[in-house]
């Protein structure tokens, strides 16, 4: 086991967790059009999507767990003498043991895109049913009734459409994940505070921790241009 190899793998790894992400994306789109459909989260079929986020949870947390052992195990090896190198292998599996034991089903609730998930179903229903209340007198189309907001899908910082919109929590305002994290790092890199980019926004301190997924946003963004794309 060299360390370009081990390097390699890692990499490897992690490019995989890219794809678990995207398919994460995808369920949770598959489980918003469901809500959409059915108007309701009682659907059996949402309680599978929600077992596959969890099953991509899982995997993604044992990804983490190997890469943490494996990054940690070769950092001690740098500092000791050459042979050690042998027992690199040993010394991962005992750590990743370590690491996986004291791991436990409640953590696979936390990770981001799952609470998205869920956060985004409720807030989706609960969408679909006060535009049902309001269009009461009306045929529902629930195209129409899920694309006929006033909501704004330019990013601030980007001027463009958003792709991945992320709400920060304190101040309510919406960006372009990859724009807004790039400005918050570059900001805190230097040493300084970020204020929200929103123009008149008394938010001054900005942190990566403030934003959250939001996938109701991105179907709504897709919607609009599925609409735009039929007329
Ligand atoms: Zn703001």
């Amino acid at each position: 086991m060299s360390l370009s190899s081990v390097q390699s793998t890692l990499s490897n790894l992690k490019s995989c967790q890219g794809d678990i992400d995207a398919y994460m994306d995808v369920v949770s789109d598959v489980a918003l059009g469901i809500v959409e459909a059915e108007g309701t989260t009682d659907s059996p079929a949402l309680k599978k999507l929600e077992k596959m986020m969890l099953q991509c949870s899982e995997l993604d947390r044992e990804i983490n767990c190997f890469v943490g052992s494996v990054e940690e195990m070769t950092a001690q090896v740098r500092h000791q003498p050459p042979d050690a190198m042998f027992n690199l292998r040993a010394s991962v599996k005992d750590r990743f043991s370590q690491v996986m034991g004291g791991v436990s089903d409640a953590d696979l609730q936390r990770h981001t895109k799952v609470i998205a998930f869920k956060e985004s179903i409720r807030k989706y229903a609960m969408q679909a049913s006060q535009a049902a209340t309001e269009n009461d007198e009306e045929e529902l189309d629930d195209d129409i009734a899920f694309t006929q907001s006033e909501t704004n899908f330019t990013c601030p910082l980007t001027k463009v459409e958003m792709v991945n919109p992320v709400k920060n929590k304190k101040c309510q305002h919406y960006f372009d994940q990859e724009a807004i994290l790039e400005m918050i790092r570059a900001r805190h890199r230097n040493k300084k505070k970020c204020r929200c980019p929103n123009v008149g926004c008394g938010n001054t301190d900005f942190q990566e921790s403030d934003l959250e997924l939001d996938f109701v946003m991105k179907r709504k963004i897709q919607n609009q241009k599925r609409q735009s794309a039929k007329t």
